[in-house]
Protein backbone atom coordinates (compact mmCIF):
# COMPACT_ATOMS: atom_id res chain seq x y z
CA UNK A 1 0.00 0.00 0.00
CA UNK A 2 1.05 3.65 -0.71
CA UNK A 3 2.44 5.60 1.87
CA UNK A 4 1.06 9.03 2.49
CA UNK A 5 4.46 10.60 2.19
CA UNK A 6 4.76 9.66 -1.56
CA UNK A 7 1.19 10.05 -2.89
CA UNK A 8 1.08 13.81 -1.40
CA UNK A 9 5.04 13.24 -3.51
CA UNK A 10 2.68 12.62 -6.66
CA UNK A 11 0.21 15.00 -6.01
CA UNK A 12 2.36 17.74 -5.71
CA UNK A 13 4.27 16.62 -8.64
CA UNK A 14 0.85 17.37 -10.97
CA UNK A 15 0.49 20.83 -11.42
CA UNK A 16 -3.02 22.11 -10.87
CA UNK A 17 -3.35 25.99 -10.72
CA UNK A 18 -7.03 27.03 -10.47
CA UNK A 19 -8.47 26.16 -14.03
CA UNK A 20 -5.83 23.50 -15.07
CA UNK A 21 -6.88 20.79 -12.16
CA UNK A 22 -7.99 18.34 -15.14
CA UNK A 23 -4.50 16.15 -14.80
CA UNK A 24 -4.67 16.18 -11.04
CA UNK A 25 -8.26 15.20 -10.76
CA UNK A 26 -7.97 12.25 -13.33
CA UNK A 27 -5.22 10.30 -11.13
CA UNK A 28 -6.92 10.80 -7.91
CA UNK A 29 -10.41 9.50 -9.71
CA UNK A 30 -8.12 6.38 -10.62
CA UNK A 31 -6.15 5.95 -7.25
CA UNK A 32 -10.09 6.01 -5.80
CA UNK A 33 -11.53 3.53 -8.17
CA UNK A 34 -8.49 1.42 -8.05
CA UNK A 35 -9.51 1.58 -4.34
CA UNK A 36 -12.72 0.65 -4.98
CA UNK A 37 -14.33 3.35 -3.69
CA UNK A 38 -17.90 4.40 -5.79
CA UNK A 39 -16.04 7.26 -7.74
CA UNK A 40 -18.52 9.69 -9.70
CA UNK A 41 -17.18 13.06 -11.72
CA UNK A 42 -19.61 16.22 -10.71
CA UNK A 43 -19.08 18.41 -13.84
CA UNK A 44 -18.07 22.58 -13.48
CA UNK A 45 -17.93 22.98 -17.43
CA UNK A 46 -16.65 20.32 -20.63
CA UNK A 47 -13.17 20.48 -18.70
CA UNK A 48 -13.14 20.02 -15.48
CA UNK A 49 -14.81 18.23 -12.41
CA UNK A 50 -14.91 17.51 -8.56
CA UNK A 51 -14.89 14.07 -7.59
CA UNK A 52 -17.25 12.52 -5.10
CA UNK A 53 -16.42 9.02 -3.77
CA UNK A 54 -18.69 7.22 -1.62
CA UNK A 55 -18.48 4.16 0.89
CA UNK A 56 -22.54 3.10 1.15
CA UNK A 57 -25.23 6.37 2.25
CA UNK A 58 -22.50 9.23 3.31
CA UNK A 59 -23.40 11.12 6.86
CA UNK A 60 -20.01 12.73 6.69
CA UNK A 61 -17.66 13.92 4.01
CA UNK A 62 -13.90 14.68 4.01
CA UNK A 63 -13.84 17.08 1.67
CA UNK A 64 -10.33 19.77 0.07
CA UNK A 65 -9.80 21.48 -2.64
CA UNK A 66 -7.45 20.32 -6.01
CA UNK A 67 -6.28 23.59 -7.20
CA UNK A 68 -3.64 25.23 -6.27
CA UNK A 69 -2.26 29.16 -6.38
CA UNK A 70 0.26 29.82 -9.32
CA UNK A 71 3.25 29.74 -9.51
CA UNK A 72 4.08 25.50 -9.90
CA UNK A 73 6.74 24.88 -7.47
CA UNK A 74 7.97 21.53 -7.44
CA UNK A 75 8.30 18.76 -4.93
CA UNK A 76 11.44 18.39 -2.35
CA UNK A 77 12.12 17.62 0.78
CA UNK A 78 14.24 17.23 3.69
CA UNK A 79 13.96 15.15 7.24
CA UNK A 80 11.49 17.84 8.97
CA UNK A 81 9.41 19.07 5.86
CA UNK A 82 7.93 18.65 2.52
CA UNK A 83 8.03 21.60 0.01
CA UNK A 84 6.33 22.76 -3.01
CA UNK A 85 3.63 24.04 -4.39
CA UNK A 86 -0.14 22.65 -2.64
CA UNK A 87 1.83 21.00 0.22
CA UNK A 88 0.16 22.61 2.86
CA UNK A 89 -2.54 24.38 0.78
CA UNK A 90 -4.18 21.52 0.38
CA UNK A 91 -2.89 18.22 -1.01
CA UNK A 92 -1.32 17.18 2.50
CA UNK A 93 -5.23 17.29 2.98
CA UNK A 94 -6.10 15.38 -0.17
CA UNK A 95 -3.49 12.48 0.96
CA UNK A 96 -4.66 12.33 4.48
CA UNK A 97 -7.96 11.90 3.46
CA UNK A 98 -7.39 9.25 0.97
CA UNK A 99 -5.31 7.45 3.35
CA UNK A 100 -7.92 7.96 6.28
CA UNK A 101 -10.67 6.48 4.27
CA UNK A 102 -9.36 3.76 2.72
CA UNK A 103 -8.12 2.30 6.31
CA UNK A 104 -11.49 3.33 7.28
CA UNK A 105 -12.92 1.38 4.66
CA UNK A 106 -10.68 -1.99 5.56
CA UNK A 107 -11.64 -1.24 8.91
CA UNK A 108 -15.20 -2.23 7.67
CA UNK A 109 -16.61 1.77 8.34
CA UNK A 110 -19.51 2.66 6.33
CA UNK A 111 -21.56 5.41 4.91
CA UNK A 112 -18.85 7.91 4.54
CA UNK A 113 -17.51 10.41 1.24
CA UNK A 114 -14.59 11.95 -0.19
CA UNK A 115 -15.16 15.35 -1.87
CA UNK A 116 -12.66 16.33 -3.87
CA UNK A 117 -13.13 20.14 -5.81
CA UNK A 118 -11.59 22.86 -7.94
CA UNK A 119 -11.57 26.68 -8.47
CA UNK A 120 -10.78 27.52 -4.61
CA UNK A 121 -8.42 29.28 -5.16
CA UNK A 122 -10.43 31.92 -7.59
CA UNK A 123 -14.00 31.82 -7.85
CA UNK A 124 -15.13 28.83 -6.15
CA UNK A 125 -16.76 27.52 -9.24
CA UNK A 126 -16.15 23.87 -7.92
CA UNK A 127 -17.68 23.92 -4.54
CA UNK A 128 -20.72 25.84 -6.39
CA UNK A 129 -21.56 23.69 -8.87
CA UNK A 130 -21.42 20.81 -6.45
CA UNK A 131 -23.92 22.50 -3.92
CA UNK A 132 -25.86 23.42 -7.32
CA UNK A 133 -26.19 19.61 -8.29
CA UNK A 134 -28.30 18.82 -4.92
CA UNK A 135 -25.66 15.77 -3.75
CA UNK A 136 -26.80 15.46 -0.09
CA UNK A 137 -23.89 16.50 1.90
CA UNK A 138 -25.12 16.38 5.73
CA UNK A 139 -21.90 16.95 7.04
CA UNK A 140 -18.74 18.32 5.78
CA UNK A 141 -14.94 18.17 6.81
CA UNK A 142 -13.53 20.99 4.89
CA UNK A 143 -8.89 20.21 4.48
CA UNK A 144 -6.96 23.33 5.32
CA UNK A 145 -4.36 23.99 6.91
CA UNK A 146 -5.60 24.95 10.81
CA UNK A 147 -2.47 22.50 12.10
CA UNK A 148 -5.18 20.19 12.65
CA UNK A 149 -7.18 22.35 14.71
CA UNK A 150 -11.14 22.86 14.71
CA UNK A 151 -12.62 25.93 12.56
CA UNK A 152 -16.45 25.97 12.76
CA UNK A 153 -17.10 30.04 12.04
CA UNK A 154 -16.38 32.35 9.41
CA UNK A 155 -16.80 35.80 9.23
CA UNK A 156 -18.85 36.72 6.47
CA UNK A 157 -18.16 39.25 3.40
CA UNK A 158 -20.17 42.49 2.49
CA UNK A 159 -19.38 45.04 -0.11
CA UNK A 160 -21.73 48.00 0.17
CA UNK A 161 -21.32 50.57 -2.90
CA UNK A 162 -22.31 54.11 -2.50
CA UNK A 163 -23.37 55.85 -5.85
CA UNK A 164 -23.68 59.70 -5.52
CA UNK A 165 -25.59 61.56 -8.73
CA UNK A 166 -25.24 64.82 -9.54
CA UNK A 167 -25.30 67.24 -12.53
CA UNK A 168 -22.23 68.10 -14.56
CA UNK A 169 -21.49 71.89 -15.06
CA UNK A 170 -18.30 73.83 -16.73
CA UNK A 171 -16.08 74.83 -13.28
CA UNK A 172 -16.49 78.38 -13.98
CA UNK A 173 -19.96 78.15 -12.80
CA UNK A 174 -20.46 75.43 -10.61
CA UNK A 175 -23.82 76.79 -9.06
CA UNK A 176 -25.04 75.23 -12.60
CA UNK A 177 -24.81 71.58 -11.65
CA UNK A 178 -24.24 69.80 -8.63
CA UNK A 179 -21.30 68.15 -7.40
CA UNK A 180 -21.30 64.39 -6.98
CA UNK A 181 -18.03 64.29 -5.07
CA UNK A 182 -19.22 66.47 -3.02
CA UNK A 183 -22.27 64.70 -2.11
CA UNK A 184 -20.28 61.43 -2.34
CA UNK A 185 -18.13 62.76 0.65
CA UNK A 186 -20.92 64.32 2.67
CA UNK A 187 -22.29 60.55 2.70
CA UNK A 188 -18.79 58.36 3.58
CA UNK A 189 -18.76 61.20 6.67
CA UNK A 190 -22.68 60.38 7.71
CA UNK A 191 -21.79 56.68 7.38
CA UNK A 192 -18.81 56.52 9.32
CA UNK A 193 -20.77 57.86 12.56
CA UNK A 194 -22.44 54.45 11.83
CA UNK A 195 -22.12 52.17 14.70
CA UNK A 196 -21.19 48.95 13.06
CA UNK A 197 -20.56 46.28 15.37
CA UNK A 198 -17.07 46.06 17.65
CA UNK A 199 -15.48 42.88 15.94
CA UNK A 200 -16.91 43.76 12.72
CA UNK A 201 -13.56 44.95 10.85
CA UNK A 202 -14.98 48.03 8.12
CA UNK A 203 -12.75 49.67 5.38
CA UNK A 204 -13.51 52.09 2.58
CA UNK A 205 -11.90 49.81 -0.21
CA UNK A 206 -13.13 52.09 -3.34
CA UNK A 207 -13.59 55.65 -4.68
CA UNK A 208 -14.35 56.49 -8.05
CA UNK A 209 -15.63 60.15 -9.82
CA UNK A 210 -14.81 62.93 -11.54
CA UNK A 211 -13.99 62.66 -15.36
CA UNK A 212 -12.17 66.01 -16.08
CA UNK A 213 -10.21 69.30 -14.66
CA UNK A 214 -12.95 71.47 -15.84
CA UNK A 215 -16.22 70.13 -15.55
CA UNK A 216 -18.45 69.33 -12.40
CA UNK A 217 -19.01 66.11 -11.95
CA UNK A 218 -22.21 64.50 -12.00
CA UNK A 219 -20.93 60.83 -10.64
CA UNK A 220 -19.13 59.45 -8.06
CA UNK A 221 -18.96 56.07 -6.01
CA UNK A 222 -17.36 54.58 -3.35
CA UNK A 223 -17.47 51.13 -2.03
CA UNK A 224 -17.06 49.92 1.58
CA UNK A 225 -15.72 46.61 2.77
CA UNK A 226 -17.32 44.79 5.42
CA UNK A 227 -16.01 41.13 7.17
CA UNK A 228 -19.52 40.76 9.45
CA UNK A 229 -18.81 39.08 12.49
CA UNK A 230 -21.06 35.96 13.43
CA UNK A 231 -22.11 37.84 16.49
CA UNK A 232 -22.86 40.49 14.41
CA UNK A 233 -26.76 40.90 13.59
CA UNK A 234 -27.00 44.35 12.20
CA UNK A 235 -28.92 44.89 8.79
CA UNK A 236 -26.07 47.27 7.15
CA UNK A 237 -28.45 48.33 3.67
CA UNK A 238 -30.70 49.33 6.10
CA UNK A 239 -27.85 51.48 8.76
CA UNK A 240 -26.68 52.95 5.57
CA UNK A 241 -29.87 53.74 4.08
CA UNK A 242 -30.80 55.53 7.13
CA UNK A 243 -27.42 57.14 7.63
CA UNK A 244 -27.90 58.62 4.44
CA UNK A 245 -31.63 58.94 2.88
CA UNK A 246 -30.85 61.31 0.36
CA UNK A 247 -32.42 60.90 -3.04
CA UNK A 248 -28.87 61.58 -5.08
CA UNK A 249 -27.10 58.61 -3.14
CA UNK A 250 -27.74 54.94 -4.17
CA UNK A 251 -26.83 52.42 -1.64
CA UNK A 252 -26.71 48.80 -2.88
CA UNK A 253 -25.31 45.61 -1.58
CA UNK A 254 -22.44 44.11 -4.04
CA UNK A 255 -21.72 41.27 -2.15
CA UNK A 256 -23.71 39.94 0.69
CA UNK A 257 -21.93 36.31 2.04
CA UNK A 258 -23.14 36.02 5.65
CA UNK A 259 -21.04 34.76 8.44
CA UNK A 260 -21.49 31.21 9.75
CA UNK A 261 -20.85 29.75 13.53
CA UNK A 262 -21.84 25.80 13.20
CA UNK A 263 -22.02 23.61 16.22
CA UNK A 264 -19.71 21.26 16.90
CA UNK A 265 -21.36 18.01 16.73
CA UNK A 266 -21.14 15.61 20.35
CA UNK A 267 -19.62 12.72 18.42
CA UNK A 268 -16.50 15.44 17.72
CA UNK A 269 -16.00 16.53 20.79
CA UNK A 270 -12.80 15.18 20.57
CA UNK A 271 -11.56 17.35 18.31
CA UNK A 272 -11.47 20.21 20.83
CA UNK A 273 -13.03 24.04 21.03
CA UNK A 274 -13.76 25.07 17.62
CA UNK A 275 -12.20 28.20 16.96
CA UNK A 276 -13.65 31.26 14.44
CA UNK A 277 -11.18 32.64 11.83
CA UNK A 278 -11.34 35.95 9.69
CA UNK A 279 -10.89 34.45 6.17
CA UNK A 280 -12.51 32.41 3.85
CA UNK A 281 -13.27 28.95 2.96
CA UNK A 282 -15.57 26.18 0.69
CA UNK A 283 -17.31 26.06 4.41
CA UNK A 284 -19.64 29.38 3.71
CA UNK A 285 -21.15 27.11 0.90
CA UNK A 286 -22.38 24.40 3.22
CA UNK A 287 -24.71 23.94 5.55
CA UNK A 288 -22.77 22.24 8.39
CA UNK A 289 -19.47 21.25 9.02
CA UNK A 290 -16.18 22.11 10.08
CA UNK A 291 -12.61 22.92 8.62
CA UNK A 292 -9.39 20.81 9.69
CA UNK A 293 -6.65 20.01 8.00
CA UNK A 294 -2.72 19.78 8.26
CA UNK A 295 -0.40 22.60 7.34
CA UNK A 296 0.27 25.92 8.92
CA UNK A 297 -1.90 28.28 7.53
CA UNK A 298 1.03 31.17 7.21
CA UNK A 299 3.09 28.85 4.58
CA UNK A 300 -0.25 28.71 2.32
CA UNK A 301 0.20 30.53 -1.31
CA UNK A 302 3.97 31.77 0.12
CA UNK A 303 7.36 31.17 -1.95
CA UNK A 304 8.45 28.47 1.01
CA UNK A 305 4.95 26.58 1.48
CA UNK A 306 6.44 23.56 3.00
CA UNK A 307 4.77 21.20 5.18
CA UNK A 308 5.90 19.13 8.59
CA UNK A 309 5.53 15.46 7.88
CA UNK A 310 4.51 15.06 11.97
CA UNK A 311 1.29 16.39 10.63
CA UNK A 312 0.46 13.98 7.50
CA UNK A 313 -0.01 11.01 10.32
CA UNK A 314 -1.52 13.07 12.55
CA UNK A 315 -3.70 13.91 10.20
CA UNK A 316 -4.85 10.98 8.56
CA UNK A 317 -5.21 9.82 12.75
CA UNK A 318 -7.75 12.17 13.06
CA UNK A 319 -9.76 12.29 9.77
CA UNK A 320 -10.36 8.65 10.69
CA UNK A 321 -11.22 8.71 14.00
CA UNK A 322 -13.68 11.43 12.52
CA UNK A 323 -15.54 8.98 10.45
CA UNK A 324 -15.34 6.49 13.09
CA UNK A 325 -17.13 8.55 15.35
CA UNK A 326 -19.32 9.95 12.99
CA UNK A 327 -20.28 7.12 11.34
CA UNK A 328 -21.13 4.42 14.46
ZN1 LIG B 1 -5.29 28.70 -0.51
Amino acid sequence: MILTEDLLKDLISIPSTSGNEIAVAEYIFHFLQQNNFTVEKNWIDEKRFNIIAKVGQPKIYLSAHMDTVSPFIKFSQDQEYIYGRGSCDTKASIASMLIAGINAKNQGLNNFGLIFTNGEESNFDGIKALIKSKTNIPYIIIGEPTSCCPINGHFGILNIKVTATGKAAHTSNPQKGVNAIDLLTDSIIKIKTISFHPETPVSLVKIDGGIADNIVPDTASAVFGLRPSPNDKNDYQKLFNSAINHQNIKIETLIAVPPINFPIPKELNFLGQGQTVKYFTELSFCQNGLVLGPGDIKYAHGPDEKLPKSELSKAVGIYQKIIQKYCF
